[in-house]
């Protein structure tokens, strides 16, 4: 078996890489198989012949190993049999002839490769060869007395080809050396051992029963690699089925998470590199579906499956059926103005699309209502950024439907949004502080009009706003499950006491993330106590890792914790506070925001001094 290079060739790194192979597995030919060539009786060469067709038909019925269907060769089993039966000079020969008739069979690709892949052997069958003979390996007849010999020289082989292939496509692909090797030997180690046990057994056959014997083991070969084929394609049949959505073809909901975890990676790791999220919802479709019943339905949405399909081919978007009549468009290297672009062309090319039965619709045509997010570096988890497109699809249904929305982006409806029975249902929540720690709840009230002053002063659009200020009244939620007695105590908390406080912003996000109407304020709960430079808790993020608002919302908490009354510590004067922010400033908090957050308390100082001298 035998890890073959299939790509084709590109850059000059791996020019080089493959002419220093070329090199030394010619070299080595020449110098130990050559020779051959003139002292090998004209019998041998009839084996010779045997053995190299031997190797030819095992390369042509090669096993295909799930997941990638990576090409594994049971010829190396052939090859290793003729160093232990025949020795080095005529394996090199065999695998000369058998290299030659390669060229004839295996038409596709350069004929570099072929130079290559018999460089590569050639070094394996030398240094094998080589290792067997010094280990006191003697050919012939398999010796229990030798094992170690055998094993050392199959060990030889089969590390030279991981290095050798390995590095090939360290340079090629520029993956990681440590990962490839490791993804190579996972995946392809029990195939590996099963050859080297394989190269014995062809051994003995080899040996005591001639020509009868390769024939046997070619028959077991070809039996056991088309099995294999056919395992291979079972494997794909079911994996495409666990990843499909039947009716219309496109990938599921599962695979959707799968890949949308996988290219929020990427972004993540190609910093600056865009990815926007698409959610999709055919509008009034309910009503087309109680008009014509549930098939034509089914059809119609099977009808924008193939449109949308159609449309995102050779894109590299990865196109999901979210659910019911909902697509999920996952769309790498686009930044939210791109998709925005795309989206609003589909979505005309949707409306002049003939569809039967259209006019009992409202628009008269097709539609649908899109919401697209784009990730940031400040969103830690998918359903952030499945929340941020869903919330977007909202506004574009309550905007009057065949529109696209994109998140964050302010309109009319955002404007218009009113969340004060949001700030009564939160308040009700934190009342249950009134009994228990009266301190937190008043601290929350505060907090939370400091974050509506502090929205006017950033900008922010309503959205942001209504979650920012939501965020900062709930933000110490989880202080409801820490113990009344360590809640109010009067004197320094020990550490273990400490570590209990510490928890209640992880208890708190729980709390905001079982119900569904406060899930998205859940990061301004548990990220409320992280420090710019990193050290704070639960998760260490630093600098931008922190989402913008909650580095906003810690300067904030911090402030009215130095200014109020706290059993613990002395209350600082509005002086004192700003000269710890901004000796806190860069470690604890973001620089930027402090400076911005104390320009807004001064005026607001300077405001009331001037208001209590006219009165
Ligand atoms: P809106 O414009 O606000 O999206 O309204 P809508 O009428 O499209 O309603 P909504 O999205 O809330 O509900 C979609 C309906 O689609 C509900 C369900 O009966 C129907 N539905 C969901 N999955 C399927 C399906 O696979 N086939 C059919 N025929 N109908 C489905
Ligand atoms: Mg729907
Ligand atoms: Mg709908």
């Amino acid at each position: 078996m035998h890890l073959r290079i299939i790509s084709s060739l590109g850059k000059n790194i791996r020019h080089l890489y493959s002419l220093g192979l070329c090199l030394l597995g010619l070299t080595l030919f020449a110098a130990y198989g050559g020779r051959g060539l003139t002292t090998l009786p004209a019998s041998t060469w009839g084996w010779i012949a045997a053995m190299s067709a031997a190797a030819l038909i095992l390369i042509v019925f090669a096993f295909q190993l799930p997941p990638q269907g990576n090409g594994l060769t049971l010829d190396s089993a052939a090859y290793l049999a003729a160093i232990f039966v025949f020795g080095t000079s005529f394996t090199l020969l065999a695998l000369l002839c058998s290299s030659v008739l390669s060229l004839f069979v295996e038409r596709r690709g350069a004929p570099w490769r072929h130079i290559i892949n018999f460089s590569v052997y050639s070094i394996m069958i030398t240094a094998s060869s080589f290792l067997f003979t010094a280990l006191g390996g003697r050919q012939g007849p398999l010796l229990g007395s030798h094992l170690g010999a055998y094993v050392a020289a199959m060990g030889v082989y089969f590390l030279l080809n991981l290095l050798l292939v390995g590095l090939y496509h360290y340079i090629v692909h520029r993956e990681k050396l440590f990962d490839t090797l490791k993804g190579m030997l996972t995946d392809a180690v029990l195939a590996y051992l099963c050859t080297l046990v394989l190269s014995l057994v062809l051994t003995t056959l080899l040996y005591y029963n001639h020509m009868l014997g390769l024939l046997l083991f070619l028959c077991l070969s070809i039996f056991i690699s088309y099995s294999f084929k056919r395992l291979f394609s079972m494997y794909r049949g079911i994996e495409d089925r666990a990843n499909r959505d039947q009716r219309t073809g496109l990938f599921n909901h599962s695979y959707f998470e799968t890949a949308l975890e996988e290219e929020m990676r990427k972004s993540q790791q190609g910093a600056g590199y865009p990815l926007s999220l698409a959610m999709i919802d055919i509008d009034n479709f309910k009503r087309y579906n109680d008009h014509f019943g549930h098939l034509k339905g089914d059809g119609l949405i099977v009808f924008l499956a193939d449109l949308l399909r159609r449309a995102t081919e050779d894109t590299g978007m990865v196109l999901s059926r979210y659910g019911g009549e909902e697509f999920t468009l996952l769309m790498p290297g686009y930044d939210t103005a791109a998709a925005g672009q795309f989206m609003e062309n589909l979505r005309r090319t949707l409306n002049n699309s003939p569809f039967e039965g259209v006019e009992i619709l409202p628009q008269g045509c097709l539609s649908f209502s899109a919401g697209i997010a784009g990730y940031r570096p400040d969103i830690h988890s998918k359903s952030e950024l499945v929340e941020h497109a869903d919330q977007a699809l909202y506004y574009a249904k309550r905007q009057g439907k065949n529109m696209v929305h994109i998140y964050g982006n302010q309109s009319q409806l955002e404007r218009e949004l009113d969340f004060s029975q949001d700030v009564r249902d939160i308040e009700q929540q934190l009342s249950l502080f009134m009994y228990k720690d009266m301190d937190t709840f008043k601290h929350s009230k505060r907090v939370y009009r400091y974050a509506l002053d502090m929205s006017e002063r950033l900008g922010l659009d309503n959205l942001s706003k209504r979650q920012f200020s939501l965020g900062a009244l709930i933000h110490d939620i989880g202080k409801l499950e820490i113990p009344w007695g360590i809640l109010n105590k009067k004197d320094k908390l020990t550490p273990d006491e400490w570590d209990m406080v510490k928890w209640h912003v992880t208890w708190g996000k729980e709390m905001a993330l079982t119900g569904e109407k406060f899930k998205e304020l859940a990061p301004f709960i548990e990220l409320h106590h992280e420090r710019y430079d990193g050290k704070g808790y639960p998760y260490g993020f630093k600098g931008e890792e922190i989402p913008r608002l909650c580095r906003m919302l810690t300067i904030i908490d911090s402030f009215d914790a130095m200014t109020s009354e706290r059993p613990y510590q002395r209350t600082k004067s509005v002086a004192e506070a700003i000269s710890e922010l901004r000796s806190c400033a860069g470690s604890q908090f973001d620089p930027q925001l402090t400076e911005l957050f104390i320009r807004y308390i001064e005026e607001r100082e300077l405001f009331r001094t001037a208001a209590e001298r006219i009165s």
